[in-house]
């Protein structure tokens, strides 16, 4: 028999879930004795491949232990409480769970009828955050996506085929006009790929000048769109961020989204990170004007703690997405056509499609809105006290945001990126915290520290602050000598 070379015997799988909890459960508590990022040798990491045999295949206990315990020497632990990062936060258990069993059951979602229940969780999951930011439930419409990035290309290519629907059979070279877009400076790099992907090409993306707030100026947003039509360009889309990954800071919205409509263009609002803040009541403010957006980027993989592998794309415009997606093959289940839903498949990019919805389910399931908004409060809250602390210990914060995203230079030295970077470097090689450097606006160097975790607390805070000292000590002492 076969079978058993890729199904154990109940007694091995027995052993084997006992390790994977074992190896789990050790995580959890040990995450924060290890250090945050590793030390990089890929020479090591070559070698140690070498150690699992293709041709002599090792025991499966063996080489799940084996392996589990070397992933976990080398990655950084984003995790940890002490990683202040990029947008990458510790997994709530709930949907390392909802991973489990979407693994287990393995459904399929392309089809509406191979998985039904799956497919109405993730219809609902998409009502209930258009209801939440203030999208219409009743015209809503969305998908999963396997994060921002792909909701971003989502999104340009609804924007583009609602202006010129002839492009789904002809083409982009069918538009007479050059199609262009607008984001800002701070504006994430996913839309390059997407202006790349879709046939545009990068000069598509027009750059939007930003404030010294690092906000998208909305005068010289409307001054460019008026001259590259005198160009004889064609301007068909808008993006507003909301929490910029630099530097958290949110586009003004409302004055954006004025322009995009006397001008009769597609307003994207990437929220990917940001608009988890429309659950926080007295953070709901900042996204104000998110609710005239055309379509929504949102990613519970980062502020909500989803497992990675999570993001959503929203729309206001029920049509938009089938539009794009919708053909018909000989084999695709036809149980669907006679009953009001919607194939998956004919609805995104993706075609076998994993049950990404069931981790933010299961979570939101088990926190509630409520529970959701004290973590995010919990976590703005960290984001004040990081700040507060940084002010009081010689650092200056120079970036203006409600979001935890802290970015922050000495405040009696004048340093330039290389001195950020060395300082920066100093606190990952710790192993202590991490953090990172960032540019802002394109020409202001600083620290960038962003609270991520839901572990974070005054400690980790602290922890953060004797390292910086240190670092900051250590590198005024080789500058002097
Ligand atoms: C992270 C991020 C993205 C990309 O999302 P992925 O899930 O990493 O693909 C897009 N926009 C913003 C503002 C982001 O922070």
């Amino acid at each position: 028999m076969t079978t058993e070379l890729l199904l154990p015997s109940p007694e091995e799988r027995s052993a084997l879930w006992s390790e994977l909890v074992a190896q789990a459960e050790a995580y959890f508590g040990d995450v924060e004795s290890l250090p945050v990022a590793p030390t990089l040798n890929q020479a090591d990491l070559q070698a140690l491949l070498d150690t699992f045999s293709l041709d002599e295949p090792g025991s499966r206990i063996d080489v799940l232990h084996r392996f589990t315990r070397e992933l976990k020497r080398h990655q950084v632990h984003t995790p940890h409480p002490c990683y202040f990062g990029l947008f990458n936060p510790a997994p709530a258990f709930m949907g390392i769970l909802g991973d489990c069993i979407t693994a287990t059951l393995n459904p399929q979602l392309a089809a509406w009828s191979h998985s039904p229940l799956a497919v109405e969780t993730e219809r609902r999951m998409i009502h209930a955050f258009a209801g939440k930011f203030g999208l219409s439930q009743e015209h809503a419409d969305g998908c999963l996506t396997s994060g921002g990035a792909e909701a971003n290309l989502t999104a340009l290519l609804c924007a583009l085929t609602e202006r010129w629907p002839g492009v789904l059979d002809s083409g982009v070279q069918s538009i007479a006009a050059r199609p262009v877009f607008y984001a800002s400076a701070e504006s994430h790099h996913s839309f390059l790929k997407a202006a790349r992907t879709a046939g545009l090409g990068r000069a598509a993306l027009r750059t939007v000048p930003v404030t010294d707030e690092l906000q998208m100026d909305s005068d010289a947003l409307r001054r460019m769109i008026e001259e590259d039509r005198g160009l004889g360009y064609e301007p068909f889309l808008i993006i507003g961020t909301a929490g910029t990954t630099g530097a958290g800071v949110v586009d003004p919205l409302v004055a954006i989204s004025e322009v995009a409509r006397a001008n009769r263009l597609w307003f994207h609002v990437d929220a990917a990170w940001g608009g988890a803040a429309v659950l926080v009541p007295e953070l709901r403010a900042v996204l104000s004007g998110i609710e005239t957006a055309d379509s929504i980027t949102f990613d519970p993989h980062k502020y909500l703690s989803i497992p990675m592998g999570a993001g959503m794309f929203l729309t206001r415009h029920r049509y938009a997405l089938s539009r794009i997606f919708s053909v018909s093959t000989a084999y695709m289940p036809k149980e669907g056509e006679r009953l009001a839903v919607v194939d998956p498949y004919v609805h995104s990019m993706q075609w076998s499609r994993r049950f990404i919805g069931l981790k933010l389910f299961l979570t939101l399931a088990t926190t509630g809105w409520d529970g959701y908004a004290r973590i995010l409060r919990h976590q703005s809250e960290m984001g004040d006290l990081l700040r507060g602390r940084l002010t009081a210990s010689g650092w200056s914060i120079v970036n203006r945001t409600k979001l935890p995203v802290v970015c922050f230079t000495p405040s009696d030295e004048e340093w330039d990126m290389a001195m950020h970077q060395r300082a920066s470097d100093a606190v990952v090689e710790s192993g202590s915290a991490w953090i990172s450097t960032i540019m802002l606006g394109g020409k202001k160097p600083a620290l960038r520290a962003c609270i991520t975790n839901y572990r974070t607390g005054p400690e980790h805070i602290e922890t953060l602050l004797v390292v910086l000292s240190n670092v900051r000590d250590g590198l005024s002492t080789r500058t002097r000598r």
